[in-house]
């Protein structure tokens, strides 16, 4: 099996690990009922999506 020929040091390995933060999602107010949700999907709440369109949601997401 392969072996690492050098130590990461703790420096390196945390500037590498710098860039892996996961981003905060992005959640919107539902403007049908007030229920925060995801851009561009339905409303797990009310199934609102856009005026005109509202989908059947279980409720159960
Ligand atoms: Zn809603």
């Amino acid at each position: 099996m392969a072996l690492p020929k050098l130590r990461i040091s703790p420096t390196r390995k945390n500037k590498r690990r710098s860039h892996l933060a996961l981003s905060k999602t992005n959640l919107l107010e539902c403007p049908s009922c007030g229920a925060t949700k995801r851009p561009h999907t339905a409303c797990t709440d009310c199934g609102y999506v856009r005026p005109g369109l509202t989908l059947k949601t279980s409720g159960t997401v």
